[in-house]
């Protein structure tokens, strides 16, 4: 498998866009994050080549890298605003980060996997990413100590609807994370909070790796 130049590399991020379109990605901003980020930064060497296709890839720690139409579906969802403060739970290689950062503020981003932390962070100082702020811990709780933020975004199934989270959102704040197990269907939500009401909405079917307590120790 031979390294894909910047040409190729090019040629293959506008036809993405391109599908992306096709299937009904419409938000010009979240088209526009993912024109500019450089998703072929964030898979594993040997992957180069699948830098483009829209499909989830395997990442270090046994965990994945979403397809860039699960990551725009989601970043739409949110709504973002340019000073929204955005939190995000499963940094894992930092794509979905990047792309939240170009549209947000600032963002938070909290991941279990020491090594994966580690090495997200270092592309994001590449990138010149400033508006991050990387945490390694467990995100099951979210992260109080900043809370409200505008918007939360999951990237791991959680087992069932995360009302710690939903505590953290500010007033019009948006929440999207997968719901359901590891071998079940996982449904894509997304809860929006007006004052005390929380409006839910389901956004289809996922395939995410679970949420899993605690931080992944040295790994
Ligand atoms: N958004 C990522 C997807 C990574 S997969 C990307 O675009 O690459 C999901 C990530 O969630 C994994 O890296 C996993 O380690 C992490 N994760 C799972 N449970 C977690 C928890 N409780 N706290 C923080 N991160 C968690």
């Amino acid at each position: 498998m031979t390294k894909p130049n910047d040409q190729d590399l090019f040629v293959r991020r506008a036809s993405l866009i391109l599908g992306l379109r096709q299937v009904g990605v419409r938000d010009r901003d979240v088209l526009a994050a993912i024109e500019t980020v450089p998703r072929e930064a964030f898979v594993p060497a040997g992957l180069q080549d699948e830098a483009y296709e829209d499909r989830a890839l395997p990442i270090e720690c046994g965990q994945t890298i979403s397809a860039p139409s699960v990551v725009a579906i989601m970043t739409e969802a949110l709504q973002i605003e340019k000073g929204d403060h955005v939190l995000e739970i499963g940094t894992g290689s930092g794509y979905q980060t990047a792309i939240l950062a170009k549209l947000a503020r600032r963002v938070t981003t909290i991941e279990r996997h020491r090594e994966l932390y580690r090495t997200a962070e270092r592309r994001f100082d590449a990138l010149g990413l400033r508006n991050i702020t990387a945490i390694h811990a467990d995100g099951n709780k979210g992260w109080e100590r900043q809370a409200p933020f505008d918007a939360i975004m999951v990237t791991a199934a959680a087992e069932k609807a995360p009302t710690v989270l939903i505590k953290q959102l500010d007033d019009g704040g948006r929440l999207v994370v997968p719901i359901g197990s590891e071998d079940d269907e996982q449904r894509l939500t997304l809860f929006a909070k007006q004052g005390e009401r929380v409006e839910v909405e389901d956004l289809g079917a996922v395939r995410f790796v679970p949420m899993r307590p605690g931080t992944g120790g040295r790994s």
